[in-house]
């Protein structure tokens, strides 16, 4: 196939996963006139902003949907829908056979860290919940179509964790729970109402205070202290004085989030051993730590909590990918910048797969951009909800765009592809593209693949 975008020389790249990071890398390199085509895995390529981000952020949601989708649907950028690199395309096939200048790992982290507890995961589905599953269910939960694992929210919960994705993982759990306790009342509330309003809020409103619904509540186990969790990052180089303002901010959110939510915290706790009654795990039991220098030392002190069941949300990483070495339990990069891997010239990396984050907001560079009332927003601490959240969606674009032009700009210094070499690459996507069922319409396939009962 050749038409006038084809018949010059130019860069022809794989981008695998459309998300995020791999969107703007993919209308970045499309805006310099290479053919791009991006390989996901899910029918719709909104990543951890549909998956990761609770369902409560709408308008945020919303908004890195459409760029997401702007990005994809520039001149130049191939959409191959449900793809995964691994399984359905080999990662060695797409860098040695297909012939593309580049390819570029945008398929963020999408494993949960592994609680660090000798045999944890053997009580998985009994007793013990990963933080990504819980969440993939929570906002799917009411689709009528979702076949993926369920889970009950239950009072009295032990979360492990300390970022940001624990204290949603939290808000789930009391407004869930506490939704439920009303509903037995013949009080129906939204989720929505209870997430923006909070608990006590809701509960006056109907003559309730919080100790008459007879819930204990979840508790969020973090081994270090309340000021040091990863909330608000200080900016590179803070002063001392700067340092302990973050830590008081941080203090201030989580006392918010508290009041707001109605959880407890259990700060400098470290998991040390497991609870297990009955063949199933009942809680955990802690060393307690004291924080020195910024590190974390165990001391001579264990305790134990028990929960009805217990989710670890101690962070994401990679999922293994099949012909790329890992290191730990990140990939073997050679160069964390690029995301490089040894001996492999023409990979590049952007995005979580390279950062290890959920989010861009705990980028140190751009924590200046991050104000503590944007983070409040975002934590749902604000009267007016969500609304403004949307200044750290601002922060973490500008974060991939900067990540996005570097990579372009090596890419670029890769020699370019003649004409032929494109088209055939390109036939070979359009072939995967119909056996997909993608015809190449963007608009009609999300339109297509969306659930309808999508919140
Ligand atoms: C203000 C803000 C706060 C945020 N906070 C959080 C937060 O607290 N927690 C959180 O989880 N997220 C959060 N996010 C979401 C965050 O944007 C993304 O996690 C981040 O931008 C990373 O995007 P990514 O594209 O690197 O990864 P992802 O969003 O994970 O995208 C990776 C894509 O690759 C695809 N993929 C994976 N493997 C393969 C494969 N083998 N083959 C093909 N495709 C594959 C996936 O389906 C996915 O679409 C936040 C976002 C914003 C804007």
């Amino acid at each position: 196939m050749t038409d006038a975008r084809t018949a010059r020389p130019r860069h022809c790249v794989a981008v695998i996963g459309g998300a995020t990071a791999g969107a703007e890398v993919a209308g970045r390199l499309a805006e310099l006139d290479a053919e791009v085509v991006v390989f996901e895995m899910n029918p719709r390529p909104y990543g951890k902003i549909e998956d990761g981000l609770p369902r409560w952020h709408k308008a945020l949601r919303r908004k890195e949907y459409e760029t997401i989708s702007g990005k994809l649907t520039r001149a130049g950028v191939h959409f191959v829908p449900n793809t995964k690199v691994g399984r359905d395309v080999g990662f060695e096939e797409l860098v040695q056979d297909w012939g593309f200048s580049a390819v570029v790992l945008a398929c963020g982290a999408w494993s949960d860290r592994a609680l660090p507890v000798e045999g944890a995961d053997d009580y998985l589905g009994r007793g013990l919940v990963y933080q990504n599953p819980f969440i993939i269910w929570f906002n799917h939960a009411g689709e009528a179509a979702y076949d993926g694992p369920r889970f009950q929210p239950e009072d009295g919960v032990l979360v492990v964790g300390g970022g940001l994705a624990s204290i949603d993982v939290v808000k789930v759990l009391m407004v869930e729970t506490a939704r439920a306790a009303l509903a037995e009342r013949g009080i129906e509330v939204p989720m929505l109402e209870l997430e923006v309003k909070g608990i006590p809020k809701v509960l006056k409103a109907h003559g309730l205070r919080f100790e008459d619904l007879g819930l204990e509540g979840c508790t969020l186990a973090y081994r270090r202290r309340v000021e040091d969790m990863p909330l608000v990052e200080a900016p590179e180089g803070a002063t001392p004085e700067r340092m302990e303002k973050v830590r008081g901010g941080r203090r201030k959110l989580i006392d918010k989030a508290m009041e707001k939510y109605r959880f407890k915290m259990e700060p400098l706790a470290m998991p040390d051993g497991l609870l297990v009654e009955d063949d199933r795990l009942v809680g955990i039991r802690f060393r307690r730590t004291r924080i020195e220098d910024g590190r974390v030392i165990p001391t001579d002190e264990t305790f134990e909590l028990r929960g009805s069941y217990v989710i670890s949300s101690i962070g994401s990483i990679p999922e293994p990918l099949p012909g790329i070495d890992m290191k730990g339990e990140l990939f073997a990069f050679t160069d964390w910048d690029f995301g490089r891997l040894e001996g492999r010239p023409t990979v590049f990396s952007v995005g979580n797969v390279v950062t290890g984050k959920g989010n861009i907001v705990a980028s140190r560079k751009h924590a200046a951009a991050v104000s503590h009332d944007a983070i409040e927003k975002f934590l749902g601490l604000d009267e007016s909800g969500h609304e403004g959240e949307e200044t750290l969606a601002d922060a973490a674009a500008e974060a991939a765009r900067e990540q996005a032009d570097r990579v372009a700009d090596a890419v670029g210094r890769q020699p370019p592809l003649d004409p032929a070499s494109v088209a055939k690459i390109l036939e070979r996507v359009h072939l995967r593209q119909n056996a997909v069922g993608y015809g190449g319409d963007y608009a009609d396939w999300i339109a297509q693949v969306t659930p309808p009962d999508l919140e």
